[in-house]
């Protein structure tokens, strides 16, 4: 049987049985296990389809059908530039993130110099998709990724295989900023999209993130603001003068946030995202702690 044939036969029976995948999210996901694009599943519409292929593509269906994220059943997702190996050892990277890094990037290129734009850290990189992509999309000299749970840092390495970028990503297993303390290297830019959201925010969330997504790269304790002041209280001496962190923040914290940066001393600007949240928290060293500035 032609593979359209097979793709409708199969999401049919699907739509009888729960109704909920479309023809665009059954094409996609045909590509995913077929390993096409979706307009290739198009060109190739008439031509048999594999027997593997197809139970590939059924046992995907029935992973949607339990919850799956569409993303895992995948085993890739698209970020920015980056098609990324993705699975339920990190979290799925968000749109929200796509703008961090373009902060990031916009940041970089406004530094002092032609050449290179020096080193920058992301914290808790999951899947690497930020790291990445400031790798291939920048022009920073070198990209230290850290990440604390060993089963995301041996995806994101992974990752960095894939991608092959032409600058130099490096993956170093441990909490927040340790791995950086005892070294003399200084970043032009850290950046983070850590944990941060508070317990009971975690008990509410959608079972499709609940139940799949590591839990670990979600909740920051009872407030949603551990990792968050963990940065705040370590990143400033790892910054060379100039430099600035670049957090991805809860849109309802954003007040707390900036309280929590000046208490540490950081100047702190809020960003809103494309859906126009506050979502970003992007911090300079800027002033003694105690002492208030004017409104940014
Ligand atoms: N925005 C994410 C969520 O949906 C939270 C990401 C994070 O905690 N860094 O669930």
């Amino acid at each position: 049987m032609s593979e359209v044939r097979v793709l409708r036969r199969i999401t049919d029976e699907l739509a009888q049985a729960s109704g909920d995948l479309d023809d665009g999210e059954a094409t996609a996901l045909w590509a995913a296990v077929a390993g096409l694009s979706p307009a290739e599943v198009w060109l190739r519409r008439e031509s048999e389809a594999a027997p593997d292929v197809v139970s590939r593509f059924r046992m995907a269906v029935a992973q949607r059908k339990r919850g799956v994220p569409f993303a895992y059943v995948a085993g890739s997702v698209g970020f920015r530039t980056l098609d990324l190996k993705i699975d339920p050892r990190a979290l799925i990277p968000r749109p929200e993130t796509e703008g961090l890094v373009e902060l990031v990037l916009e940041y970089g290129s406004r530094g002092p110099g032609a050449g290179s734009w020096g080193l920058v850290a992301d914290i808790g990189t999951g899947s690497g998709c930020i790291a990445l992509s400031l790798a291939v999309e920048g022009n920073f000299e070198r990209v230290i990724a850290i990440e604390q749970s060993p089963a995301a840092a041996a995806l994101a390495r992974e990752n960095v295989e894939r991608i092959g970028s032409k600058t130099p990503v490096e993956i170093r297993e441990g909490n927040l900023l340790a791995p950086l303390v005892h070294n003399t290297e200084r970043f032009r830019a850290i950046v983070s999209n850590p944990p941060y959201v508070s317990l009971a925010e975690y008990d509410a969330l959608d079972s499709s993130v609940r139940d799949f997504e590591p839990r670990e790269a979600l909740v920051s304790g009872v407030t949603g603001l551990d990792a968050t002041r963990g940065l705040f209280a370590g990143a400033a001496p790892l910054l060379e003068p100039g430099g600035l962190l670049a957090l991805e923040i809860d849109e309802g914290r954003a007040d707390a946030v900036r309280a929590l940066g000046r208490e540490f001393g950081w100047a702190v600007d809020i960003h809103t995202d494309v859906f126009g949240c506050p979502r970003y928290a992007l911090s300079i060293p800027g002033h003694a702690p105690g002492v208030t500035t004017s409104e940014e």
